[in-house]
């Protein structure tokens, strides 16, 4: 059984299209396994793209509130050591930086060349959630497809490769999990009136990632719609996203040097 995660380019996306609760017919203990698997690979590759330090990873995680974007940065991070890896978290944007063009915050935190930056929600967010909640004018929020084709065309040229992957979970799955936070006092803290809010504006987000997804899905920069109800398969699919987008790159240790050898006292 297979669902494709990407969609062609220039093809408008409908998330309806897409079984957020897909698994590949896997149980959880096997791919589980197989996410250990690749998570150890990863720490192989971070590793070699670290010591070339000549390119750079950047995993953009976006998906509606309760989708897995924590969860599946907690998984990345158990594969890639902390030395190779930074995470950055955009929240709503402070004065200083509403004060700048939309993506000098988000420039600011793509990561240097040797290291993997995992983008918890990213410059996506400027297209979605400013439209859904009306904070700019809508041909403000429509001029920036292009601006962020042209800022990752930018950045791609600079040998910064993306995965994109949206976490794509149900209007029931979401409704679980919101749940799920509201009765466990370790989760409360992460709730706010906010996300009850947009849980209103489901079909309004729905739209506003459909056509974000549609119209900055590049060849070189593609969007993957991962599954996401089932915890344990978002992660497998993330992991082998990553692991393969490594293994394409194939990081170089640089040259040894002999000479060094004789320089040994
Ligand atoms: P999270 O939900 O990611 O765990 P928060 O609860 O702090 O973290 O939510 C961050 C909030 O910041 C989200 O509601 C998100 O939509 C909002 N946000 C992020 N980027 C922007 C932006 N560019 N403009 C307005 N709001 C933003």
């Amino acid at each position: 059984m297979t669902q494709p995660l990407q969609f062609s380019p220039g093809t408008p996306c409908r998330l309806a299209d897409y079984d957020a609760g897909f698994h590949e017919g896997l149980e959880k203990e096997a791919a589980e396994a197989e996410t250990r698997g690749h998570c150890e690979k990863l720490d192989e590759l971070a590793y070699r793209l670290f010591a070339e330090s000549q390119r750079a990873v950047v995993v953009v995680l976006q998906g509606i509130d309760t989708s897995g974007k924590d969860g599946t940065i907690r998984m990345l991070a158990s594969g890639i050591s902390p030395q190779c890896l930074d995470v950055a978290s955009f929240k709503a944007p402070s004065s200083l930086e509403l004060s700048h063009d939309f993506l000098w915050r988000v420039h600011a935190k793509v990561p240097a060349h040797g290291r993997i930056g995992i983008f918890n929600r990213s410059h996506y967010e400027d297209v979605v959630v400013v439209r859904v909640r009306k904070l700019v004018a809508k041909h403000i929020w429509k001029e920036r497809y292009s601006q962020i084709n042209a800022f990752e065309k930018l950045l791609l040229e600079g040998r910064i490769t993306f995965v994109k992957c949206f976490l794509h979970i149900s209007h029931d799955e979401q409704r679980k999990r919101l749940e799920d936070r509201l009765k466990d006092p370790k989760k409360q803290w992460k709730l706010g009136p906010a996300d009850l809010e947009d849980r209103k504006l489901w079909d309004d987000f729905t739209a506003a990632y459909e056509d974000a997804l549609s119209q900055c899905n590049t060849p070189e920069a593609p969007w993957h719609i991962v599954p996401a109800n089932r915890k344990w398969y978002r992660n497998l699919v993330v992991a082998r996203l990553v692991r393969q987008t490594l293994e394409r790159l194939d990081p170089k240790f640089p040259p040894f040097d002999p000479t060094l050898l004789a320089k040994l006292t």
